[in-house]
C-alpha cells in the first residue's frame, strides 16, 4: 500500500498561458488572489479544475506538509522501506542489528524518517514488547536506516515494523484518520470436506497492536443464489479462523470477513473470497487464495520483517554450552514450529536457566501487602510491582521459607525457568524474579479471584453453562499452546487454574515440586500405570477440569479413595455428567477418559469443539441424562473381607492392573503405604 508519486513537470505552453492579469485563470491554472502576475500551470499532484484558481487543491492521496509553500506540488506518502535486515553477532546478550534501505519511492520528499516498534505475536494477537527493549539511537524519528535493538530475550520471537513517515505523514493521517478497524489482508483455505470449509485470515500487522481484542464478522452465501432470495449468514467471532459445517457438496460460497472496531462498528475494509466444498472426501489445501487488502491507514507504510531468534542450549563435554547463536527470517508461514518449551533441567546449573528465562527484579521495587494463600515452598502474596520507568501493577509474590537447601531452591525456581518461556493469553505470566538476595521470590500476575476450584465453590450455580464453557474454552487454548510447545503438565485440575477479574482463567502450576507423586483422579491410566505422561494425558486431565468446572467446584470421584478411584476406572466406569450439564460438553468429557490415547481428542480439536458450542449457543441446551452404564460405582475401600490389601500385588489384581506390578516395583511402590502415599491432592 503505497503511494507512489510521479513528478511530470508540465511543459508550459505558451499557448495556454492566459496574458497577465487579464480575467481568471482557466482551469489548471492559478495565481495568488490579489496579485497581478501571471497565471500559473497548477504544480504535480494538484487538482486542475476549477477555472479562477487562486490556488490548486492536492489530488486525493496526496499532501502538502505545513511548511510547503502553497504553491507548490503535492506529495504522497513514502512506500514501504525495503530490505529490512537483522544481524546479530551477541544474541546471547540479546542485542541485534537491523538495517533497511530507503523506499523506493520517497513521495518525492527528502524529509524522510523512520520509525521501528518491536512486538510479540501469538497468532494474530500482537502487542508491544514493553518498555524493556532498548533502541539506539532512538525508536522514532530516525534518519538513517539502521538500529540497534538491545534487551531482547534470545529464546522469543519478535517481529519488527519498520515504517517510513515523511512531512506529510501527519498531515495525511488527519485528511484520512486511523481507523481503529483493522484492515483484512489475506484470507484462506485451510481445509475443505464435502460438507465444510476451514477458513482464517490475517489483519493487519500495524493495527494488531491495539490491545483491544478484535472481533470479526464474517458473512457468506451460496455464490449461485439467485440474488433475490440469497441467503447470507452471519457469524460474529472473536478468532480469525472459523470452520462452517452443513454446507452442500461441491459448492462455491462467497466470504466476506470483516474487522470490527473496538466499539463494535462494522469496518469499511474487508475482502470477498470463494471457496468451494470439495465433491467428496477430504482435501487439505494450504494458502490456495491470498488477498492483499489495500486499506489506506494514515500514513501507515509498514515492512514487517518477522525474526526469530531461537536458541537451543546443548550439552557439550559435560559443560553447559550455549547453542547456535542464530537468527533467522522466516516467511510468516513458518513461524509457528520454531518454539519449543527447554526443560531447565537440561541446564547444568538451573542458575543459569532461570537467568536465561526469566527477569531479574530488584527486591526495592516489590511490596509485599497481604499473605494470600499457602504455596508447596512458602507462603503466596499479593502486592506491587513498580519496575522504573513502568506503570505500578499488582502481582502475585511466592516466597521461599527459610531454612531452605540449595536443591529447594532450585526446585522452587524451576517453576520461574518454565513459566517464563510462554505467552499465552491464558498462561500465568511470569513478571520475574528474585534470585540475587537472600529471600528469593517468583513475582507473577495477579489473579484477583484466585484458583478456579474455590471460585466456583464460593459462586456455586452462579454461572450459566456458556460462561462454563467460555472458561473452558479459555483453558484448553492455554493448554494447546502448551502441547504445542511439547510441554507436558501432567498436573492439571482446576485448583491450578488461576481466575482474574473478566473471569479470564489461566493455567499455573509449573513447578517441579511434586516429586513424582500422582494427583491420581486427575490423572490417565497410562500415566498412572507406568508414567506415561503426553498431551493425551493431559487431556484425560482436561476433562476432569472440564467436570470441576461444570460441577462447581465439586470434588472428582467425591470421597471414593484414590484406590477406589482407579478400579472404577479400570472396570471403565467414568463420573457421571454433573447436574444441568450440556451434553455435548459431557459427550467431550467422555471422549477426554477414552482408554486408548490415540483415539483422545487433541487440544486443538477441543478449542475447535468449545468455539462452536459458544458460537452456536443452541447447542448447549440439550442436557446430559444420567446414564447408569457409564457412571461411577463406590467400589469398597478394601478387600470383599472388608480387610485391607497386604500387598500391592494383591491391591493391583483386586483392580485388575496386574500387569503393572512390574512398574509399580521399578517406581518404589512396593508397599501399600507407598500407595497411600500416591494420594497427594
Ligand atoms: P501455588 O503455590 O501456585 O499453588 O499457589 C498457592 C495459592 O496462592 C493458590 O491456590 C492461589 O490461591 C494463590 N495464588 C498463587 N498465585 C496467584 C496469583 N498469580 N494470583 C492470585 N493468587 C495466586
Amino acid at each position: 500500500m503505497s503511494h507512489r508519486v510521479k513528478f511530470v513537470f508540465h511543459q508550459r505552453s505558451a499557448q495556454l498561458d492566459p496574458l497577465p492579469g487579464i480575467g481568471e485563470c482557466q482551469p489548471g491554472f492559478f495565481k495568488a488572489a490579489a496579485s497581478g502576475d501571471k497565471c500559473e500551470l497548477c504544480p504535480a499532484n494538484t487538482q486542475r479544475r476549477d477555472p479562477g484558481a487562486s490556488f490548486c487543491p492536492c489530488s486525493d492521496g496526496f499532501y502538502r506538509a505545513p511548511t510547503d509553500p502553497p504553491s507548490g506540488p503535492c506529495s504522497g506518502l513514502p512506500s514501504a522501506p525495503r530490505d529490512l535486515v537483522a544481524t546479530t553477532t551477541q544474541l546471547s546478550t540479546g542485542k541485534l542489528h537491523l538495517s533497511w534501505s530507503a523506499p523506493e519511492d520517497t513521495g518525492g520528499r527528502t524529509d524522510i524518517t523512520y520509525s521501528v516498534e518491536c512486538q510479540r505475536c501469538e497468532g494474530a494477537v500482537c502487542q508491544p514488547c514493553g518498555e524493556k527493549v532498548r533502541y539506539e539511537p532512538a525508536s522514532a524519528g530516525l534518519t538513517r536506516t539502521k538500529v540497534s535493538v538491545s534487551e531482547l530475550d534470545a529464546h522469543l520471537n519478535y517481529t519488527f515494523v519498520v515504517e517510513a513517515h515523511s512531512g506529510v505523514s501527519p498531515f495525511a493521517g488527519q485528511a484520512a484518520p486511523r481507523s481503529d478497524r483493522p484492515p483484512i489482508t489475506t484470507m484462506r483455505l485451510v481445509e475443505r470436506t464435502s460438507a465444510s470449509l476451514s477458513l482464517s485470515w490475517d489483519v493487519s500487522p500495524r493495527i494488531r497492536v491495539q490491545p483491544r481484542p478484535i472481533r470479526y464478522e464474517l458473512t457468506y452465501r451460496k455464490k449461485d443464489d439467485n440474488l433475490d432470495v440469497t441467503t447470507y449468514i452471519v457469524l460474529l467471532l472473536e478468532k480469525n479462523f472459523v470452520q462452517i459445517s452443513d454446507l452442500a457438496p461441491g459448492t462455491a460460497y462467497l466470504f466476506r470477513v470483516q474487522a470490527l472496531g473496538g466499539d463494535g462498528s462494522p469496518g469499511g475494509s474487508s475482502i470477498e473470497e470463494q471457496f468451494e466444498t470439495s465433491l467428496e472426501g477430504r482435501l487439505t489445501q494450504n494458502n490456495t487464495a491470498v488477498i492483499f487488502g489495500a486499506a489506506v491507514v494514515g500514513a501507515a507504510v509498514l515492512f514487517v520483517v518477522i525474526l526469530v531468534l531461537f536458541l537451543r542450549r546443548r550439552k557439550r563435554n559435560s559443560h553447559s554450552r550455549q547453542g547456535p547463536e542464530d537468527t533467522y527470517f522466516s516467511s510468516s508461514e513458518q513461524l509457528k514450529p520454531l518454539k519449543t518449551y527447554v526443560d531447565p533441567h537440561t541446564y547444568e546449573d538451573p542458575n543459569i536457566a532461570v537467568l536465561k528465562f526469566a527477569t531479574e527484579i530488584h527486591p526495592s521495587h516489590i511490596t509485599k501487602q497481604k499473605v494470600i494463600g499457602a504455596g508447596e515452598f512458602g507462603e503466596v502474596y499479593r502486592g506491587n510491582l513498580k519496575m522504573p520507568g513502568r506503570k505500578e501493577v499488582a502481582v502475585a509474590i511466592k516466597t521461599l521459607k527459610p531454612g531452605y537447601t540449595e536443591k529447594q531452591r532450585q526446585d522452587f525456581l524451576s517453576e520461574a525457568s518454565i513459566m517464563g518461556q510462554f505467552s499465552h493469553q491464558n498462561i500465568i505470566r511470569l513478571e520475574g524474579v528474585v534470585t540475587k538476595f537472600k529471600h528469593a521470590m517468583i513475582v507473577t500476575e495477579y489473579m484477583e479471584n484466585g484458583a478456579l476450584d474455590r471460585y466456583l465453590k464460593d459462586h456455586d450455580g452462579e454461572f450459566p453453562s456458556f460462561q462454563l464453557v467460555g472458561m473452558m474454552h479459555g483453558i484448553a487454548g492455554g493448554m494447546k499452546y502448551l502441547s504445542d510447545m511439547s510441554y507436558v503438565h501432567r498436573d492439571l485440575a482446576a485448583r491450578n487454574i488461576l481466575v482474574n477479574n473478566n473471569l479470564e482463567c489461566k493455567v499455573s502450576d509449573f513447578g517441579l515440586s511434586r516429586g513424582g507423586k500422582i494427583p491420581i483422579r486427575w490423572t490417565a491410566p497410562e500415566a498412572i500405570a507406568y508414567r506415561k505422561f503426553t498431551s493425551a494425558s493431559d487431556v484425560w486431565s482436561f476433562g476432569i477440569v472440564m467436570w470441576e468446572v461444570m460441577a462447581f467446584g465439586e470434588r472428582p470421584y467425591w470421597d471414593m479413595s484414590n484406590h477406589e478411584v482407579m478400579k472404577a476406572i479400570n472396570e471403565a466406569f467414568r463420573l457421571p455428567a454433573p447436574m444441568d450439564c450440556p451434553s455435548a460438553v459431557y459427550q467431550l468429557m467422555l471422549q477426554c477418559w477414552l482408554q486408548d490415547r490415540s483415539k483422545r481428542p487433541r487440544f486443538g480439536d477441543i478449542v475447535s469443539l468449545l468455539d462452536k458450542l459458544l458460537r452456536s449457543p443452541d447447542s448447549l441446551k440439550t442436557i446430559a441424562d444420567f446414564d447408569p452404564r457409564v457412571s461411577i460405582r463406590l467400589p469398597s475401600t478394601s478387600g470383599s473381607d472388608g480387610s485391607p490389601f497386604r500387598s500391592v500385588s494383591e491391591w493391583l489384581e483386586s483392580i485388575k492392573m496386574s500387569q503393572y506390578s512390574e512398574n509399580f516395583t521399578c517406581a518404589g511402590v512396593v508397599t501399600m503405604d507407598h500407595v497411600l502415599q500416591m494420594k497427594n491432592e
